[in-house]
């Protein structure tokens, strides 16, 4: 007997019709004689809706409460999927974060998990039940409701299939695997039948939203093994994603996929002083705000001074802006500006630990479009830049022709 956790993002569950496949899905991997634990999203667009339900509320939700608000959405889909799977003779329970219980910490609307209580789900289990558990939802331990972040259904069900040892954790959605960029921007993108964890990871937290950055980071710490696949259409063996043991399977080609990212503003400083301690007197006020900083970079100005520029999420510029404003004159900075039409776009591949010349490939052709590289930042296996938003979809095509990502790697 095998225990399968299958999750079913938005679009997959975004219609009674798309339930009722759901739960078609469910009753032949059940009728297959596995144990089977889902995890659902919300149905498509609703948690967009209660985000803006909310903000007509108050500018910006109080947490608690908006953590009330975005975990109805997950509520109604695990009904509505138990439902599906009982009228057509399958025994099925649904459960809330809370009622498993999924424990977090107490972060509001971005809370990590603790711990999972499997008793409830073992028991169903042993009485060959489909548990149906709602994603994205959990409760801290003052029995306040919590939510993930957006996207974090992918967490919830890696996390769980993590907790139950489960043999499989498979990712439906409504493409059918992990391709070499968003195959929206680029048709010619390829499915990948396997991509290693560590590239994964690399484009999940370069902005490529088909897996949380946290639930690949769960299962890397867990060795689950994870797959995606179409919740849409039939057959097919989705991806795969591989650890080091898995090496045989892999492919290794310089680039292995190309990430995007519009959620980014520049913020620029100049005309700072040019003395220890400058760095952590600018970015040191920003953290205390609890804004996230990405790329910086430092260059040398005019008579002794230093300019400094660096991204934020692009929800947090004005505030960026407005915190170094008020600390304008400690800093003795001679001007603060930014441009939030900026976004990243980066090339990830294993491959470059082994190639040379990749990230300047990747400058000539965006040099040849013409497009301007404003920062630039990189790693073992990654090269970003950031360059003017209009540029985002143009970027990554010659990108994905120029390392030819539409053709198979020959070995
Ligand atoms: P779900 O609601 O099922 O969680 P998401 O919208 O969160 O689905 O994620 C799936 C989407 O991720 C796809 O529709 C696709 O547009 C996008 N995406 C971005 N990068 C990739 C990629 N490299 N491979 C596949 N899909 C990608
Ligand atoms: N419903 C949540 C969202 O839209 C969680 C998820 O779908 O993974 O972000
Ligand atoms: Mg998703």
């Amino acid at each position: 007997m095998t225990l399968i956790v299958q999750k079913y993002g938005g679009t997959s569950v975004g219609s009674a019709e798309r339930i009722k496949n759901v739960a078609r899905r469910v009753a032949r991997a059940h009728q297959n004689g596995h144990d089977v634990v889902v995890v659902v999203s919300a149905m498509s667009g609703e948690t967009n809706r209660l985000v803006a339900l909310a903000q007509e509320i108050q500018d910006y939700p109080d947490p608690r409460e908006m953590d009330a608000v975005l975990a109805t959405g997950e509520q109604v889909t695990i009904g509505l999927l138990a439902m599906a799977l009982k009228s057509i003779g399958v025994a099925a329970r649904s459960y809330t974060g809370w009622q498993v219980a999924i424990q977090t910490d107490n972060a509001h609307t971005k809370a990590r998990i603790h711990h999972i209580d499997d008793a409830a789900i073992r028991a169903d289990l042993a009485a060959h039940r489909v548990v149906v558990i709602a994603g994205f939802q959990g409760v801290d331990n003052e029995g306040n409701i919590t939510t993930l972040g957006r996207g974090g259904s992918d967490t919830s069900a890696v996390a769980l299939a993590a907790a139950l040892k489960a043999d499989e954790c498979q990712i439906y959605t409504d493409v059918d695997g992990v391709y070499t960029t968003d195959p929206r921007v680029v048709p010619e993108a390829r499915r990948l039948n396997t991509i290693s964890f560590e590239e994964m990871l690399e484009l999940a937290s370069l902005g490529s939203k088909v897996l949380q950055i946290r639930s690949v980071e769960f299962a890397g710490k867990y060795k689950v093994r994870l797959r995606v696949l179409s919740s849409l259409e039939e057959g097919g063996n989705g991806t795969l994603i591989t650890f080091e043991e898995d090496k045989h399977m892999m492919e290794e080609a310089a680039v292995s996929g190309i990430a995007f990212d519009k959620n980014q503003a520049r913020i620029n400083v100049r005309g700072v002083p040019d003395k220890p301690g400058i760095a952590f007197q600018i970015l040191g006020a920003v953290a205390e705000a609890n804004i996230e900083v990405d790329m910086i970079i430092q260059n040398v100005g005019a008579e002794g001074t230093t300019d400094f520029s660096f991204t934020v999420p692009r929800s947090e510029y004005q505030s960026t802006l407005d915190i170094l404003h008020k600390a304008q004159k400690n800093i003795g900075a001679r001007e603060i500006c930014g441009d939030d039409t900026v976004c990243k776009v980066s090339i990830v591949g294993m491959g470059m630990r082994s190639h040379v010349g990749i990230a300047s490939t990747m400058f000539r052709t965006l040099a040849e479009e013409g497009i301007n590289i404003q920062m630039i930042s990189t790693s073992e296996i990654k090269v970003s830049v950031l360059i003017d938003e209009k540029y985002l979809e143009l970027a990554t095509r010659v990108l994905h022709r120029v390392f030819e990502l539409d053709k198979v790697p020959q070995h």
